[in-house]
């Protein structure tokens, strides 16, 4: 067995243990396997072992890999930062585009969808512990924001993603994790645009069974997949 399929495993029976305790399955859990500085001949191993939805971060260094591994028709998912220049290159090349947090990004994720004859599926970033090294908005912001891209018609607001904050000890980003939880059902609750937000993009390595008890439905998982 590869140690990825290996570290796969052990994943899969963590992630396991934490959807039981929510009652939900693991099909309404998607694991993203975060491939940024991964070789394509890894992710090939990645994809050996049933992984294929991948995260990337960087168009620059996301757009060989497509190239590379485009007949393997991988799902790929952008997950960091991204420019507005830049959106062109990746627009019909992701799913989903999960670090939308300003309306400038937004507009150009719309124009570009349109101009690609898609509707293009993307979450909200929060800046759920107010860091300031973090992209995303403010809790606060995040309900009218979501009302003002309902007008958007080639965006699909599919729900919220947040980076918590580096910790030793996972059960610290819990309290995040709840309020983000909050925050989408607050957004559901309040909202007059007329679809509900069902994505939750949390947990990394260090915190996913965490993110999982506390309604994580898209987990980005990078170095406990591949070293
Ligand atoms: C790198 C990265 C991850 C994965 O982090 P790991 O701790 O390696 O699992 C998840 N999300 C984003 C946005 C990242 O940049």
């Amino acid at each position: 067995m590869s140690d990825i399929a290996a570290n796969l495993l052990t994943i899969n029976d963590a992630m396991y243990t934490a959807v039981k305790k929510t009652g939900r399955t693991m099909g309404d859990i998607k694991l993203i396997g975060v491939t940024k500085t991964v070789t394509p001949e890894r992710i090939v191993q990645l994809l050996a072992a049933g992984v294929n939805c991948f995260g990337e971060n960087r168009v620059q260094e996301f757009l060989p890999k497509h190239e590379c591994l485009q007949h393997h028709m991988p799902t790929w998912h952008f997950i960091g930062h991204l420019q507005r220049n830049k959106v062109k290159f990746i627009i019909d090349k992701v799913a989903m585009i999960h670090s939308i947090d300003n309306m400038a990004l937004a507009l150009e994720v719309d124009k570009r969808a349109s101009m690609a004859g898609i509707v293009m599926d993307i979450l909200v970033e929060i800046n759920i512990a107010g860091e300031d090294s973090k992209h995303g908005l403010d809790p606060s912001q995040a309900l009218p924001f979501v009302q003002e891209l309902t007008g958007l018609s080639n965006i699909r607001v599919k729900g919220l993603m947040c980076i918590a904050p580096f910790v030793k000890e996972p059960e610290d980003n819990r309290p995040y994790f709840k309020k983000m939880h909050k925050l989408l059902l607050d957004i559901n609750q309040n909202n007059t645009h007329n679809h509900c937000l069902t994505e939750l993009s949390m947990g990394m390595s260090g915190d996913y069974t965490v993110a999982i008890e506390e309604g994580a439905t898209m987990v980005r998982i990078g170095t406990a997949l591949v070293g």
